[in-house]
């Protein structure tokens, strides 16, 4: 049931408590640094950082806990992993507040709800044993923290997560992957899957964002060493994002790191604060897919506009070219793909978390 208060703020005051250790480092006049994202704020003592939901208190860091301002389970191709445990159910669960802006974020209620009064996303209480026991009622294999930057509530996601592992649930960030360090080598025995959002290949652009490109290059590069699950997905914005040469980049930067790393590309539609241009056509992705393609990339997928992009909703076997999984929206019509994670024609490993 909606918790009493009556402010956002109220929120953040109330249902707190202290960060993890590993994540906040002491300053000097009482200033403390928080390390759950890239932006490492240096937080002066009865200030919020850049994310208004982590706040320091006597020199004390407090971080969000005890709340969520939105469940649900959905098909697992939503969020969207498509090589992890394909046609299965994931339960995902957002808090509130982001450490960027973005004009266009989809989920701008839970987001910006610190910063902008028209945001309005009253949150529930909530305990990490009663959401497990909600997912597994549901049926969901995996829970996932998304909707808000799960980097900037990561010990409560933890708290969940260890819960889920608990009851032999998988887990996973939907996340802009504005890491650090300090925040991947804390989330690191917790965690199975992981998408980032990368947004851009332009570091201006994802100054306009309210972030910088290194850190979440950073952070992809790291996932991809602790062999953690990951997906990357780019919104493609007409005009923002699609030009030839910024794919051209971006992929051959994601190339770079594995060409085994799905990419997803998605269509824009207008929202929030971005209304000035229309739904990104299915040409503009099918464009940017074969720039992937042609970058080496070895599984590239279309998403948002179903049945629209032809086989760019399916998944291949990069060495004989068999199909192996076959997908309208988030509904996996067959899947191919042997319990060990083989190509059933070529006997080929599939990356990605099969059984
Ligand atoms: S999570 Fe990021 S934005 Fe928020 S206080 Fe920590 S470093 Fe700053």
């Amino acid at each position: 049931m909606p918790a009493p208060s009556t402010t956002l703020r109220d929120i953040v005051d109330r249902r707190v408590r202290e960060a993890d250790p590993h994540l906040v480092a002491p300053l000097d006049r009482n200033r403390i640094r928080c390390f759950a994202c890239g932006h490492q704020c240096p937080i002066a003592e009865g200030q919020p950082g850049v994310c208004k939901v982590r706040f320091n208190r006597g020199g004390k860091l407090y971080v969000p806990w005890g709340y969520v301002a939105g469940v649900q389970c959905d098909p697992i191709e939503k969020k969207p992993f498509f090589h992890a445990w394909p046609g299965t159910l994931a339960y995902s669960f957002g808090m509130l507040g982001c450490d960027l802006h973005c004009a266009y974020c989809q989920n701008w209620v839970t987001s910006q709800a610190l910063r902008d009064p028209s945001a309005i996303s009253p949150p529930l209480d909530a305990d990490p044993e009663a959401l497990v026991s909600d997912a597994r009622a549901q049926g969901a294999q995996v829970v996932v923290s998304t909707y808000n930057e799960p980097l900037i509530t990561a010990e409560w996601a933890v708290e969940v997560f260890r819960q889920a592992r608990g009851a032999g649930l998988s887990t996973g960030f939907v996340s802009n992957g504005n890491g650090t360090p300090q925040v991947l080598e804390f989330l690191r025995p917790w965690i199975d899957l992981y998408k980032v959002d990368l947004k851009s290949f332009d570091d201006r652009h994802y100054r306009q964002l309210g972030g910088r490109l290194q850190p979440i290059l950073d952070t992809i590069r790291a996932l991809h060493q602790m062999g953690i699950w990951l997906e990357i997905v780019t919104l493609l914005i007409p005009g923002f994002n699609d030009s030839d040469d910024e794919l051209r980049r971006l992929t051959e930067f994601v190339a770079s790191v594995s060409s085994d790393i799905p990419w997803h590309v998605t269509a824009f539609h207008p929202d929030y604060k971005m209304a000035d241009r229309g739904w990104t056509p299915a040409r503009s992705l099918i464009r940017a897919a074969e720039i992937g393609q042609a970058e080496g990339l070895h599984f590239v997928y279309a998403g948002n506009i179903p049945g629209r992009t032809g086989s760019l909703e399916n998944t291949y076997c990069p060495t004989c070219r068999a199909l192996l999984i076959e997908r309208i929206g988030f509904q996996v019509r067959a899947n191919r793909v042997g319990p060990d994670g083989t190509c059933p024609e070529c006997r080929s490993r599939i990356p990605g978390v099969w059984s």
